[in-house]
């Protein structure tokens, strides 16, 4: 099974996609996970992330494309997996399309986590990771209405999106989400 997890930042995407990995043993691919992992190594895809990072903005397609691909080829994606934060945009959720295509594979499911914003600003003022703060935040937010919002009428034209509640306890968004996966 493939699985896309979208939702605006702060919307708990990180921490329900560890829960739901673990039931459906599938590999967890967090683009922005693998950014942070690239910056921390000093390579030359974390050299080039970091000042979008660090600011709000989105990372290049081409540079998130290629790191999903590579990351695709391993054979421990070959059952399935959870996307998480990517796709980000039309042109990243193209790509994705095209490379499952050429392998006669597809995503099955995209769920989009639906928290309210005042909700969402206090997730992540609480969370504390470097890229928190109040006008990272607003950058972001921007991001996501921009480039992200309009995958909602993508997925929604192929017949894959769920919407899911993302309000509440961590354990009752996972229950939504569980109920909507099994
Ligand atoms: P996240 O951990 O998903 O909140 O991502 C943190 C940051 O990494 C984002 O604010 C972007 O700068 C960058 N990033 C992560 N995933 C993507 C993506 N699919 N496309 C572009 N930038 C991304």
């Amino acid at each position: 099974m493939r699985i896309v997890f979208i939702g605006p930042p702060g919307a708990g995407k990180g921490t329900q996609a560890v829960q739901l990995v673990k039931h459906l043993k599938i590999p967890h691919l967090s683009t922005g996970d693998m950014l942070r992992q690239a910056m921390a190594d000093g390579n030359s895809v974390g050299q080039h992330a970091s000042s979008y990072i660090q600011s709000g903005r989105l990372v290049p397609d081409a540079v998130v494309i290629s790191i999903i691909g590579q990351r695709l080829e391993q054979p421990d994606c070959d059952r399935g997996c959870l996307f998480d934060g990517f796709p980000r945009t039309q042109g990243q959720a193209a790509a994705l399309d095209e490379y499952l295509h050429q392998s006669g594979k597809q995503i099955d499911l995209v769920l989009a986590l639906q928290v309210p914003e005042n909700l969402l600003i206090e997730r992540l003022l609480g969370r504390g990771r470097g890229d928190d703060n109040l006008d990272t935040i607003r950058e972001r937010f921007k991001q996501y209405e921009e480039g992200t919002k309009p995958l909602f009428e993508y997925y929604r034209g192929s017949g894959v999106l769920q919407t899911i509640d993302g309000t509440g306890t961590p354990d009752e968004v996972q229950a939504r989400i569980r109920a909507a996966t099994d």
